[in-house]
């Protein structure tokens, strides 16, 4: 984070440069600058400017600075990614489903741990009821049609109409329990389905799981903009980066004539997704098909040409060279 360090007789000038603006640590490597200088020399003079770092610099320090994995030896995960939406009804549990299904269908292995505690809705949308097995390793998770292995609290209830009433560390608890104690088993992507909102469950999730990748998931009704830049803060203050935004809802294509209906009005993703500094993914269309699919657990089997796009974009900011297909 020292960008530079040069010296005029007894002014001594150390650039610190900030992975945002106004980082929160800001004043506590200010001090420590001068804690490590000050000594150095009788009466010298330090001066700490800050500067913020350009995009790639950026990656590369958020790269570093990620978290270690605290997982467990016999966890083999190679990405965790958490998708997040600023309230319910927006979609965010289809797009954790639709990208574990495109994942899976492009050859990679994927497993999606179902975060959102009170309102869990994974494993109906594969249409899976099993419950998890047991093994030496641990939790075994049911697998999909197509070999996700899925793990939700709904899959552990008597009966999928009982509510789970349970307070935010009991929550956490459950989480941290469903990544450590599932024999995961070697996955290319976990997709972490989380609660909506930027409350305690989700912060949980960002801070016990090596969350390496944020999607954001917003409808053209959303007050998006306060949402997007909330997460985003969340996001920059735990240094977990957010890969960007998918706007779900964004329009219907008429059946007849192809032409695209906004029935929301026309989209703000862009708008949003640029003041909030985060990226545009993609939008994706209102489709009858997909509430049928997922109403009949056979989410795997959609597929649409603009998610496509969405997973190539996933791909490559996480440095995977799968391409379609
Ligand atoms: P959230 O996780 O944000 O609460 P869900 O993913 O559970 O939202 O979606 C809520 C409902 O909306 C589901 O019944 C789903 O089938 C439907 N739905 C979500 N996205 C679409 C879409 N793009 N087109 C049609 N229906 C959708």
């Amino acid at each position: 984070m020292i960008g530079g360090v040069t010296r005029e007789a007894r002014r001594v000038r150390v650039t610190l440069a900030l992975p945002f603006p106004n980082a929160p640590i800001e004043d506590e490597l200010v001090r420590l600058i001068h804690e490590a200088v000050e000594p150095l020399a009788a009466e010298v003079d330090v001066e700490v400017e800050t500067i913020v770092m350009d995009e790639e610099r950026r990656r590369d320090f958020l790269e570093h600075a990620r978290p270690q994995r605290r997982a467990p030896s016999s966890i083999n995960v190679k990405h965790v990614l958490a998708v997040l939406s600023g309230k319910g009804g927006v979609g965010k549990s289809s797009v954790a489903g639709l990208l574990a299904g495109a994942l899976q269908r492009r050859g990679l292995k994927a497993g999606v741990l179902d975060a959102d505690i009170t309102g869990p809705s994974i494993p109906k949308l594969f249409g899976v009821s099993q419950r998890p097995g047991g093994s030496p390793e641990g939790i075994l998770p049911p697998e999909t049609g197509t070999g996700i292995k899925l793990i939700s609290i709904n899959l552990m209830l008597q009966s999928e109409d009982e509510p789970v009433i349970w307070r935010g560390p009991m929550v956490g608890k459950a989480i941290e329990q469903f990544w450590q104690s599932v024999a995961w088993g070697e996955l290319d992507y976990l997709i972490v389905d989380l609660p909506p909102g930027t409350s305690d469950a989700p912060l949980t999730v960002m801070q016990s799981l090596p969350v390496d990748g944020i999607i954001l998931v917003t409808s053209p009704q959303d007050l998006a903009g306060m949402v997007v830049r909330k997460a985003a803060n969340m996001a920059r203050q735990l240094a977990v980066p957010l890969l960007g935004l998918v706007e779900n809802m964004s329009y219907v294509e008429c059946p007849e004539c192809g032409a695209r209906i906004e029935p929301f009005g026309p989209s703000r993703a862009e708008d949003t997704a640029r003041h909030a500094g985060v990226g545009l993914l993609g939008r994706i269309p209102l489709d009858p098909r997909l509430a049928v699919m997922c109403d009949e657990g056979r989410i795997e089997e959609y597929q649409e040409m603009d998610f496509a796009a969405v997973v190539d974009e996933v791909l490559e900011l996480t440095f995977e060279d799968t391409k379609r297909g």
